[in-house]
């Protein structure tokens, strides 16, 4: 299961290939997936306090898709019941003046995880290959050196102890002109609706084409990128809490060593005492 998704560096992506309506990881119905997710949510939350308590491992979820591909919903769902202390969301929009002042990745550097947090990035530094490349915001000579400086910067991040997890979640068009519709359907839903979206959408192959090129030169070992059929919700979650819950397992992340007996004894009589 680790390996399914998993983009092996040095890959030629080419996102026709993968399905967005795949769920053959899964043999059950969606009442059993949510099952899963269930105990997955409840192991998330251990495993995170864990980390947090022993206070060595950084982790950061990179999330990155098209507009309406589930990036808050994944948020929302994975992360359901994990302790607010200890796990940071940081959303990128688009640069503000002090940000464009500076290189692009220093307003990344500055929210990634410290010792014990877990960081997900809602958008992150591929916007920098992506929107940017599309709307051409910067010369082509200027974003094609990104995917080297971008590897690096990843590089230096896991080499002082990061774990790295990029989730690229795969929608296709019909899929996204369905959730603009029911978007639109549900006055309550009308803030998520950005008429700029439609824009975007209209430049479809275009970000296929930023997509491809950043899943194929920027999936390494160290910061691999995993590609998620997520025209099916259920499933999106539940293979993003599985890989998550993988990761974090393989980390070995233990609590710190508990009291022994006769401090605990001496603690215990302090507190009666006093
Ligand atoms: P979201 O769609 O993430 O819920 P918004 O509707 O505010 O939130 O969209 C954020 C926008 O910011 C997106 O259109 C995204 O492409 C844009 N953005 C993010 N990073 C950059 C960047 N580095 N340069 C230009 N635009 C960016």
């Amino acid at each position: 299961m680790s390996k399914a998704y998993r983009v092996r560096p040095g890959t030629k992506v080419r996102l026709k290939d993968f399905d967005p309506n795949d769920t053959s990881e899964f043999k059950g119905d969606k009442e059993e997936a949510q099952q899963e997710l269930e105990k997955l949510n409840t192991e998330l939350e251990r495993l995170q306090e864990c980390l947090y308590a022993e206070g060595k491992h950084k982790v950061l979820i990179v999330l990155q898709g098209m507009d309406t591909s589930g990036k808050d919903g994944v948020i929302r769902s994975v992360f359901d019941g994990v302790n607010p202390q200890g796990v940071r969301v940081a959303c990128f929009k688009v640069p503000t003046p002090e940000e464009l002042a500076h290189d692009y990745l220093w307003r990344i550097h500055k929210m990634t995880p410290g010792k014990g947090e877990m960081v997900i990035f809602n958008r992150s530094h591929y916007e920098d290959v992506l929107v940017v490349r599309v709307h051409e915001l910067v010369p082509g000579s200027v974003w094609k050196k990104r995917y080297d400086q971008i590897n690096a910067f990843e590089r230096t991040l896991a080499e002082e102890g990061t774990t790295i997890l990029k989730f690229y979640l795969h929608i296709d068009e019909a899929e996204q002109k369905q959730r603009l519709l029911d978007r639109l359907a549900d006055s309550s839903k009308h803030w998520k609706f950005n008429p700029g979206d439609l824009k975007e959408r209209a430049l479809w192959g275009q970000y296929m084409q930023a997509y491809e090129d950043a899943l194929s030169k920027t999936s390494t070992d160290w910061a691999p990128w995993y590609i998620i059929p997520a025209n099916k919700k259920w499933y999106r979650n539940l293979i993003i809490a599985r890989l998550l819950v993988g990761t974090l397992q393989s980390l070995n992340i233990q609590l710190p060593q508990p009291l022994s007996e006769v401090d605990v004894e001496r603690y215990r009589l302090q507190l009666l005492v006093g």
